[in-house]
């Protein structure tokens, strides 16, 4: 019965009588499986898992539908979308809770073999580590040996690799730091901290966007994979004859001691310091360059806007106090005044009085026509009118002559060239106008005679320092300058292409001239390209030759052509990499290059080519807006370029420490609450400072504490509280009313919770209002 009634159902389901026949002999031979052997052909395909369809309500109810009888009462829509919620629901629950135990016990694995002890008696120490020999010019103790060089087998034997030594631990000195390959130097670091700066987002760390810990890294973790030593010390002086380097170490109480160091291969890269101009009076300004010029600065811009909000200060003073001056128009100024501009436009304008906000004044005085000056310049002109828009005061054209304690003093041109003086009335000037020579890098210059450049050691293009001896000391970043003159090279030159030494130079001759010039200095590439119409050019009595002198004004010309590498990380790092890579090489390849007599002074031009910097593009915060400058390319815009800014500086991060840090950092700053706990608190007065901050800078309860207090009749608690939120005017009762219904409990909860404490503080500080 059953097996007829399907088979007429599958006739009425159009199958061909070949296939009814087959399937009816089947049918009756298993009946069991009527229903899936008279199905119409496309109903037994094997549903694919992987799309929603598989699981579909809709497909169960197709395949229902040949079956005999009434249609069976299955779940309704409804009631099957609940359950399928409900499956699910209960595997994502299940999943999020098995996940959390894996996550647990995975923590507790590791910290059981975390926490081991270790076997720390009887470590072997060279007792040349212990008690060092004592030479050089000074007889200072040399550092032939490191306490931990015989700690383990691995560290034995890269006692007995060449000596590397690194001075400075900023971006070039990471950059060497992060390519080297473990075991084939014996790497000692120099530096005065003990850690490593992202200097971009200084500017931010200096009004508490970030927090300084989200910018550092410890040079001890970096320099861990290597094996290597840290010193903290700084350099002072370098024994080139010797391959000694001086370094000065200071004791927790101040005490300093020297000691050589010495070296198979020095890097040099101890970065920079900040220009002077020779202005007078720069003891009154700061400077960003470390993470304590970030400190300091935002100290002082917090104590600015403290003692402005007091009601004893002077309107003059007030201003005077909120007066922000930036010497100089570059990137780092530039984003400094942004980065404060951005602290008034949200902290200051919620936990401070209105009248702060409008009494400040960010100005930023640059001597150049344009701000960002080295950007396109459409960029410049974005930027200058977003501070127009946000009222930063652009000062150009400008020299500042003078920095007093209470003023910047700088000098105008009028239109008839009449110079004009002007004064800012400020209590905080930042110094920010181009980078000098760093003491030590002044040392090693002075040692050199051919080392004239003003701002930095000239290197070559291997990054050599010229003029030492050859192979053995090296200068990267910020204080060095890869030498762009030509015509220092002329007769080596010549000598090198004059093959028929008539002491001139023919067109063959000059073109063999370009490549080596090409090779010597690869800066000079793009100004090389036009050979014959150079030639040409030059030859000035048209002989077909170039003279001496002909040659001389051509290299010089070209020369002045060459524009010298900026002084920023994306130089340093590139730098840093570049000479990690070859010391690699150098090492790797060291017996091939031992058999071939290549390893004495050639042995760079051997492994590899000239340094060759490859620009990324140089981008600036603006204040909730950024500019990129990509060469050929420039963008800029609001959020969305602020976010790709941030991008790029997030992966540009040393570590995921401070990745996961960064991020947090912005989350935070976007709920208004710029790092406000990092304020610092030096002595009784800034304490009283610090208290004042603290209970009126808490958002918004400024005034529901003096309503509290109001309601409650605390007539101390409401001057009190009165006077720190810097009223112009007293609250009305209305105010107090409406504040009161508005917040409920508040009142109760606010005078109890901050309004007492506020005042029990303030009276065991002595603090007179
Ligand atoms: C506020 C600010 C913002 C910047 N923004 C950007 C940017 O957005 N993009 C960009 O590309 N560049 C930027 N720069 C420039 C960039 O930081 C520098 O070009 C880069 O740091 C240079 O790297 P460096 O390794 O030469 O020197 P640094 O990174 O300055 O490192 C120098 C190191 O040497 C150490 N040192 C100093 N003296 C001695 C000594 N005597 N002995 C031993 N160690 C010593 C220092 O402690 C430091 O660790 C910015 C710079 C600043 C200050």
């Amino acid at each position: 019965m059953l097996v007829t009634a399907a088979v007429r159902r599958a006739a009425g389901a159009r199958l061909s009588p070949n296939v009814l026949r087959t399937r009816s002999i089947y049918l009756e031979r298993s009946p069991r499986f009527a229903y899936s052997a008279l199905r119409p052909r496309q109903d037994i395909t094997i549903p694919n898992l992987f799309t929603k369809k598989a699981f579909s309500t809709t497909a169960l109810k197709r395949d229902a539908k040949p079956t005999s009888g009434p249609a069976p009462s299955g779940p309704t829509k409804g009631s099957s979308r609940f359950w399928t919620f409900l499956k699910y629901g209960a595997y994502i629950t299940g999943s999020t809770i098995v996940g959390c135990f894996v996550v647990t016990g995975a923590i507790f694995v590791h910290d059981a073999f975390t926490y081991t002890d270790k076997h720390i008696e009887g470590v072997p120490i060279a007792p040349l580590a212990l008690h060092p020999e004592r030479g050089g010019p000074k007889n200072l103790p040399i550092v032939t040996s490191y306490l931990s060089d015989l700690e383990d087998s691995e560290n034995t034997e890269l006692s007995k690799k060449p000596h590397l030594v690194i001075v400075g631990g900023g971006w070039g000195a990471v950059g060497i730091l992060n390519t080297l390959k473990l075991g084939d130097y014996h790497v000692t670091l120099i530096s005065p901290e003990t850690y490593t700066t992202f200097t971009p987002l200084l500017p931010s760390a200096a009004v508490g966007t970030v927090q300084v810990r989200s910018l550092v890294e410890p040079l001890r973790k970096i320099i861990a994979r290597l094996h290597g030593h840290l010193l903290n010390a700084k350099a002072v002086d370098l024994v080139m004859s010797e391959r000694l380097l001086e370094v000065e170490t200071i004791s927790p109480e101040g005490e300093k001691a020297r000691l050589y160091v010495p070296y198979d291969k020095l890097i040099i890269a101890v970065g920079s310091t900040s220009s002077t101009h020779g202005v007078p009076g720069l003891e009154n300004c700061y400077q960003l360059k470390t993470i304590s010029d970030a400190r300091n600065i935002r100290q002082r811009v917090i104590d600015n806007f403290e003692v402005a909000s007091l009601p004893t200060t002077t309107p003059e003073e007030r201003k005077r106090l909120l007066s922000f001056v930036v010497c100089g128009g570059g990137p780092t100024g530039v984003e400094t005044a942004a980065e404060i501009y951005d602290l008034c436009q949200e902290d200051v304008m919620n936990y401070y009085p209105k009248v702060c906000r409008e009494d400040v004044t960010i100005n930023v005085i640059q001597s150049r026509e344009h701000i960002l000056n080295t950007y396109s310049e459409a960029i410049s002109k974005y930027a200058e009118n977003k501070f127009l828009h946000d009222g930063v005061n652009l000062i150009t054209n400008a020299r500042v002559s003078a920095v007093t304690p209470h003023s910047v003093i700088y000098t105008t041109r009028d239109k008839s060239g009449k110079t004009e003086t002007h004064e800012i009335p400020t209590n905080f000037v930042l110094w920010s106008t181009g980078i000098a020579m760093n003491p030590f890098t002044k040392r090693v210059s002075s040692l050199l005679p051919n080392q004239v450049h003003k701002k930095a050691i000239e290197v070559d293009a291997h990054l050599r320092v010229k003029g030492a001896p050859v192979g053995e000391v090296y200068a990267i970043g910020d204080a060095s300058t890869i030498e762009t003159s030509i015509v220092s090279h002329l007769l080596e030159l010549v000598d090198e292409a004059d093959k028929n030494k008539d002491g001139k130079i023919d067109f063959d001759e000059w073109q063999v001239m370009v490549n080596e010039i090409k090779k010597r200095i690869p800066m000079s590439e793009e100004h090389l390209s036009r050979v014959r119409e150079l030639f040409d050019l030059y030859d000035s009595d048209s002989d077909n030759t170039l003279s001496l002198n002909e040659l001389a004004v051509l290299l010089q010309e070209i020369g002045n052509k060459i524009t010298a590498l900026p002084a920023t990380a994306q130089v340093a790092s590139q730098q840093g990499k570049y000479l990690g890579r070859k010391f690699t090489k150098i090492a790797r390849q060291r017996d091939v290059l031992t058999a071939n007599e290549l390893l004495g002074p050639g042995v760079d031009e051997a492994v590899s080519s000239p340094f060759k910097y490859m620009h990324l593009g140089s981008l600036a915060y603006i204040g909730n807006a950024a500019v990129f400058d990509l060469g050929k390319i420039s963008f800029m815009g609001g959020l969305a370029a602020m976010y790709a800014w941030r991008s790029v500086y997030w992966s540009e991060q040393v570590s995921s420490r401070t990745r996961a840090l960064l991020m947090i950092d912005w989350v935070v700053r976007h709920f208004g609450l710029r790092n406000q706990r990092k304020w610092q608190v030096r002595d009784k007065n800034d304490r009283s400072k610090h208290i004042v901050r603290r209970h009126t800078a808490i958002a918004g309860h400024t005034d529901l504490m003096l309503a509290a207090a109001s309601v409650f009749k605390q007539g101390a608690v409401y001057n009190v509280l009165y006077a720190l939120s810097g009223r112009s005017g007293h609250m009305s009762f209305r105010d107090v009313f409406s504040l009161s219904l508005s917040s409920a409990h508040a009142p109760a909860f606010v005078q109890y919770k901050f309004a007492r404490p506020a005042l029990k503080e303030l009276q065991m500080y002595n603090f007179t209002l």
